[in-house]
């Protein structure tokens, strides 16, 4: 206000000026003074030149601080638009008349957009009335007015925001109301998230504690007070060791603390007490909450009550691990026992047994009592069985009757016995179920751990079980030891099942011919093949070494075609030369009975259109024969028909009956070598012979003697009545090549024409 001030003064002290000047023009000024006109003039001029001097400075100053209250101005108004808050001005029917640029952008429209239209548009419709409330409240009080509402956003969104009304008069009087209006929606979100999360700590069905770092209980929530009882005044400021059920170890909480310390959080199952006082198990979660420089300023534990839950667990694991029926172990659960137990046997130095248990007789209880009475049995039996185990023994049921037992801490294979002994009585103890006197026994296999080679406890469970099925070759109601070396020696046969496929494939089979010859006549009948293997390795093998291996398996059939059809080759073979010979092939059970038996055989005949089906014959075991006599006679009869013969091998071990030896149509029968090699010293075998010669006559039928070794058997077997013999005192089984040339020179000896002419 100085530049103002002076501007005054300066107009006073001009008009002073002016007056005297006049005065001095009018010359009464210096009359009246006395003054020297000049020198006044003179003065008075020089203050007119100061003084416009000095009012040209004035202007100056006022012209500065006119630019200075434009710049304010216009940076008034820079701060109006920029400012972090929207401005704006509404006239009294809500049309916008001022609008800052920060509000313009709140809204989202241009500002030129906005002027002159009503606010109340960009207003959420829902919140409309709000709006409306406050401003009638202001234009009635005229005093400000804050509140919060929801803009609407151009792309259709919402955003919270908080409004300060102010009541203004404009330029024409005209009342104005100011708005002042910030955006609030992070507030408003936080707001939110705040309140979302005190929900969740309220209603969580968790419980969730919140406490301080030394563990004073600051905050619980409802779940809290519903698990443990507790109501949350009850806790607050006190340790959460009031839960503690003393069940626990400190261990489990030292490590709890050590997880925390290491990671910031925590888990743990632990045994917690409810304010009644009854137990629960509690899984619980714990987080140490963390300030911006890393200290830990709570900690916060959600626990959930999972007793019923884990007693729930626990009874599906009994479920998967025992026997429903018999509450033994099963299956699986024996297989983990067992892995243990060994893991201990070799810790320990001591041996451990395992026994496979099969009930005898079980299944006919069943069949004959219903299973309800089985199952009964079933469980007093695996009663009387656990009970005659030691303590650290385990019995598990595997399934049906089968059973097996553990048994540890044997000093050696023998220790086991009274256990297995008091296992079979306790199998075989006589039980009374539902009125009825029942009993079974126990067939026990038993095999021990460790053994020379390594092995698992598949390995073991099938050696038991194997054994256990001697046990029932035997007779039941005992117990057989595996042997080891017996399983090697079969495991081997095992392997050579492949390598006589092999072997059959690469061609490794030949036959042998043995020569069939009339004693007395002097004449060669015929030849049996017998097979040899030309192993690359083992040499010549008799069929002794490899034919029981394939006896069950289709394999015997593959080979027996093999054998018939080699047969058939040679046979044209020697035909070629000059040599008609008759052919026997030993057939086995199992290509016998094959369903289309003859149809393959008319194939492979027919294969060797030169080769007589007369001159084929078959050989079969007499044990073979009689298994399905009805099947065995029409097969025949349909060989026969073909032309093909039969030949009853071995003849006289299989206790053939007479009647159905009778329906059989064999042309001959073959005394087997076993009575023929011991005749000489042994009369009864004479006696056998003697009988199956006179059978074989009732029949109808040739006889023919096998295993004849010298010339002496030879003698006594036409003293018999036995002229047709075969055996090393005749020839041995020879290359096919080599018969001819032994047909050829073939004379009987001397002795068998003699005793013939007796
Ligand atoms: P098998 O049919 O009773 O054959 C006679 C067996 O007695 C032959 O043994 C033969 O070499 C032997 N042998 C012959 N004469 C004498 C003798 O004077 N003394 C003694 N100690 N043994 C004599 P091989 O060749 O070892 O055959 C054994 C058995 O194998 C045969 O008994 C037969 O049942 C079976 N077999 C042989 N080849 C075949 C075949 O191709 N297929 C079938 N399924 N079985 C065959
Ligand atoms: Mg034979
Ligand atoms: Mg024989």
């Amino acid at each position: 206000m100085s530049s103002s001030g002076g501007f005054a003064k300066d107009l006073a002290s001009a008009a002073r000026l002016r007056e005297r000047a006049e005065a001095l023009l009018l010359g009464g000024l210096g009359q009246a003074t006395g003054e020297n006109p000049v020198l006044v003039a003179e003065s008075v001029l020089h203050e007119l030149q100061v003084h416009q001097i000095e009012l040209e400075m004035q202007n100056e100053e006022l012209r500065s601080s006119q630019l200075a209250l434009e710049a304010s101005r216009s940076r008034y108004f820079d701060l109006y638009d920029l400012a972090p808050v929207g401005y704006c001005s509404l006239g009294e029917a809500g049309m916008i008349e001022q609008i800052n640029l920060a509000l313009a952008s709140l809204l989202g429209m241009p500002r030129a957009h906005l002027l002159r239209h009503r606010l109340s548009a960009h207003i959420c419709p829902d919140d409309q009335d709000i709006f409306y409330r406050h401003r009638l409240l202001l234009q009635r009080s005229g005093e400000p007015q804050s509140f919060e509402l929801r803009l609407r956003e151009p792309g259709g969104g919402l955003r919270w925001v908080q409004m300060q009304a102010n009541a203004a008069l404009g330029e024409g009087g005209e009342a104005l109301m100011l708005l002042a209006v910030m955006d609030i929606e992070d507030r408003k979100r936080s707001e939110q998230a705040n309140a979302l999360a005190a929900k969740v700590f309220t209603h969580a069905r968790e419980g969730i504690m919140i406490t301080s770092p030394d563990g004073t209980i600051l905050t619980v929530n409802e779940a809290f007070s519903r698990i443990t009882g507790y109501e949350a005044r009850e806790v607050i400021g006190r340790n959460p060791r009031l839960l503690s059920s003393g069940r626990q170890s400190a261990s489990i909480y030292r490590a709890m603390f050590a997880e925390l310390r290491d990671f910031g959080h925590a888990q743990l199952d632990v045994w917690n007490r409810r304010k009644s006082g009854e137990l629960f198990e509690s899984m619980q979660t714990i987080i140490a909450v963390p300030n911006t420089v890393g200290h830990t300023v709570n900690y916060v534990s959600l626990f959930s009550d999972v007793t019923v839950q884990r007693a729930q667990e626990a009874k599906l694991r009994h479920l998967a691990h025992f026997d429903a029926l018999t509450h033994l172990p099963n299956r699986l659960l024996m297989a983990d026992r067992l892995q243990q137990a060994m893991s201990q046997a070799q810790r320990s130095g001591l041996k451990l047994a395992v026994v496979y248990l099969d009930l005898d007789g079980f299944k006919a209880i069943n069949d004959h009592h219903g299973h309800e009475i089985g199952d009964q049995m079933l469980i007093a039996v695996a009663d009387h069985m656990k009970k005659s185990l030691r303590e650290g023994d385990t019995l598990g049921r595997l399934g049906g009757d089968e059973f097996v037992a553990v048994l540890v801490d044997l000093a050696d294979e023998s220790s086991s016995q009274p256990m297995l002994n008091r296992l079979l009585a306790a199998a075989a103890q006589p039980l009374r179920v539902a009125g009825c006197n029942l009993q079974v026994s126990g067939s026990l296999g038993v095999t021990f751990y460790p053994q020379g080679v390594e092995i698992d406890a598949d390995q073991l469970l099938r050696q038991a079980d194997q054994a256990m099925y001697q046990a029932k070759l035997a007779g039941k109601n005992r117990y057989h030891v595996f042997d080891a070396e017996q399983d090697r020696h079969a495991r081997g046969h095992h392997e050579s099942l492949q390598r006589i496929r092999q072997a059959l494939h690469k061609e490794e089979f030949l036959l042998y011919f043995q020569p069939k010859v009339d004693m007395v006549a002097g004449r060669v009948l015929g030849a049996e093949a017998l097979i040899r293997w030309q192993h690359p390795e083992r040499g010549l093998l008799a069929p002794a070494t490899f034919l029981p291996v394939i006896e069950d398996h289709p394999l015997a059939i593959e080979l027996g075609e093999w054998v018939i059809d080699t047969a058939l080759r040679h046979q044209e073979a020697w035909l070629q030369q000059g040599l008609v010979l008759p052919v026997s092939v030993n057939i086995g059970a199992r290509q016998l009975l094959q369903a289309d038996f003859v149809a393959r055989l008319r194939q492979l005949l027919a294969k060797h259109p030169a080769a007589d089906p007369a001159g084929l014959e078959l050989e079969v075991l007499e044990t073979s024969a009689l298994n399905d006599m009805v099947h065995v006679v029409q097969l025949m009869n349909e060989c026969k028909a073909l032309g093909v013969g039969f030949a009853l091998d071995d003849f006289g071990t299989g206790y053939s009956s007479l009647t159905y030896l009778k329906r059989l149509p064999v042309v001959q029968l073959k005394i087997d070598q076993s009575f023929v090699r011991d005749m000489l010293d042994n009369p009864v075998d004479i006696a056998i012979l003697k009988s199956v010669i006179g059978m074989a006559q009732a029949f109808g039928c040739t006889v023919i003697a096998e295993g004849v070794e010298t010339a002496e058997h030879g003698v006594l077997l036409i003293a018999l009545g036995c002229t047709l013999a075969q055996g090393f005192g005749i020839a041995r089984p020879m290359p096919a090549e080599q018969l001819p040339a032994w047909v050829q020179q073939w004379r009987p000896d001397a002795k068998w024409a003699e005793s013939s002419g007796d």
